[in-house]
């Protein structure tokens, strides 16, 4: 079982590319995607460029049919959008955003659908160490919906899977590193 300590590293390694996307591009879609504003269409309707939903291609979206809603109380004014994706024509729906007192350019709001999450995990991991795996696409699907603390409980739970695996020594998770560290199998 010593085979599965290679894999921490993949695991590690994916999860930091995740957490390198920057989730400030959009608050409810977990791949990049921005905002395309039209000043030239004095800001009637927006697009989008980035991850499709539909067919994962990077693409742009074109806007087909745009309805701006008036600022409600404390909501802002929203500029809901129908657009198409160039690659697979599929529709998505735009949400922009902003203040009456804000610059003109929307910013973006939301997007929909909202996509399913990557939980792809390298096959050597799936097929040598599926506790590891089941647990590390867990925290895969709970870093997608924003479950941060949950998605953090799952990567724990898959380096203690994979720490019991190469038979550590030691009740707690710190310890049993600490024993893979002493014994040298992992460094
Ligand atoms: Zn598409």
């Amino acid at each position: 079982m010593a085979v599965l300590l290679p894999f921490l590293p993949m695991v590690y390694g994916d999860l930091d590319v995740i957490f390198q996307q920057t989730p400030c591009m959009l608050s409810a879609y977990n791949v990049p995607m921005q905002i395309v504003n039209f000043p030239e269409l004095r800001y009637a309707k927006v697009g989008a460029s980035g991850i499709c939903p539909h067919c994962g291609d990077k693409s742009y979206f074109q806007p087909v049919s745009a309805y701006t809603e008036s600022a409600q109380g404390s909501e802002p004014l929203r500029c809901i959008t129908a657009a198409r994706c160039e690659s697979c024509k599929k529709f998505i729906l735009v949400i922009g955003a902003r203040y009456p007192h804000q610059t003109p350019e929307w910013r973006l709001e939301a997007i929909y659908p909202l996509g399913t999450p990557n939980d792809t995990v390298p096959p050597e991991v799936e097929e040598v160490a599926s506790d590891v795996s089941a647990s590390f696409k867990e925290a895969l699907r709970c870093h997608f919906i924003k479950s941060y603390r949950a998605s953090v409980v799952m990567c724990r739970r898959a380096i203690q899977s994979s720490a019991v695996s190469l038979k550590a020594n030691g009740g707690r998770l710190i310890a049993q590193i600490d024993d893979l560290s002493k014994s040298g199998k992992i460094t």
